[in-house]
């Protein structure tokens, strides 16, 4: 038995569960229960643009019916927004941050020019220079809070391979075991938008380190923002889990599963008279891809 295990189950309340996301909730379950350690929810609601109290309210329903409980009170992120922006306030001070004025149209069309990271293009800026950010400033210009990860490697020193972590499942190119972090694959992700006020990435590592999560397991397409999370880890100084990142299922077109290709809503499943058995041999008996 590995004591001390806690998982957790973290979705974003934007829509209705479905079958994948079934899979990465009984997967957290499943080994949480085999190590007799614990299971956590998360509701990660802090983009109020898009999270509705509904779809909340429906993924509790989905779970419960699916068998999984969970501790009380559950965390509601919209409900910690001043801790987040403790944490950029600390990054702001330890000068890793910087406004950036730019419309998503100026990034889009600036990283198809701009060296390309593992991942594609990625957006590396820097801050304005003082007058230049006073005045737009003034101007009431819109900016995000960008990580700057120059900045950061400087703030962290000559240790790059110390920033490592440990992949106990599997990345998209099969990476397992110990993982050098390389946060360059994302460039200078954004940590905080005018209607966002704090970035996924920024939450993500403050509250599974506030939950005492020990493996994070989510779908593989999380696996590269372990790389910015590790470094977000190390710069505020918060233990970094074991992540095990699984497949992913696919639908019959051969794609991810997704609401746009028609995967199934649990509550469809349900409806039409499904038991958990059959979403259990579902998931066992559909393709799966990293
Ligand atoms: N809230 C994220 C999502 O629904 C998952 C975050 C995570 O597991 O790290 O995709």
């Amino acid at each position: 038995m590995l004591d001390g295990l806690v998982t957790r189950f973290a979705p974003s309340p934007t829509g209705p569960l479905h079958l994948g996301h079934a899979y990465s909730a009984l997967t957290a379950w499943d080994v949480a229960v085999a190590a007799g350690g614990r299971f956590l929810l998360r509701i990660e609601d802090i983009d109020s643009t898009r999270a509705r109290p509904a779809f909340e309210a429906q993924i509790l329903e989905d779970l419960t019916w699916l068998g999984l409980h969970w501790e009380a009170p559950v965390l509601r992120q919209s409900e910690h927004l001043s801790d987040y922006h403790a944490a950029l306030e600390d990054l702001a001070a330890k000068g890793l941050i910087y406004r950036c004025f730019r419309t998503r149209a100026d990034v889009a069309a600036e990283i198809t020019r701009a060296p390309h990271g593992s991942t594609g293009p990625v957006f590396v800026g820097q801050a304005l220079p003082p007058n230049a950010e006073a005045e737009r400033l003034s101007r009431g210009e819109a900016f995000a809070w960008r990580l700057s990860v120059a900045a950061a490697r400087r703030h962290l020193g000559p240790a790059p391979s110390s920033l490592t972590f440990l992949e106990a499942g599997h990345g998209p190119d099969g990476e397992h075991g110990e993982i050098r972090a390389e946060p360059e694959r994302l460039g200078d992700i954004v940590l905080a938008r005018k209607d966002v006020g704090v970035a996924y990435h920024l939450a993500v590592v403050i509250d599974d380190a506030r939950q005492g999560v020990t493996d994070v397991i989510r779908g593989c397409d999380l696996f590269e923002a372990a790389h910015i999370q590790r470094l977000l880890q190390a710069l505020l100084d918060l233990p970094t889990p074991t992540y095990r990142h699984h497949p992913l299922l696919m639908g019959p077109d051969g794609k991810r599963l997704a609401k746009r290709n028609g995967a199934p809503a649990l509550k469809a499943l349900r409806e039409a008279g499904e038991t958990v058995e059959d979403v259990r041999r579902r998931i066992a008996d559909a393709e799966v891809a990293f």
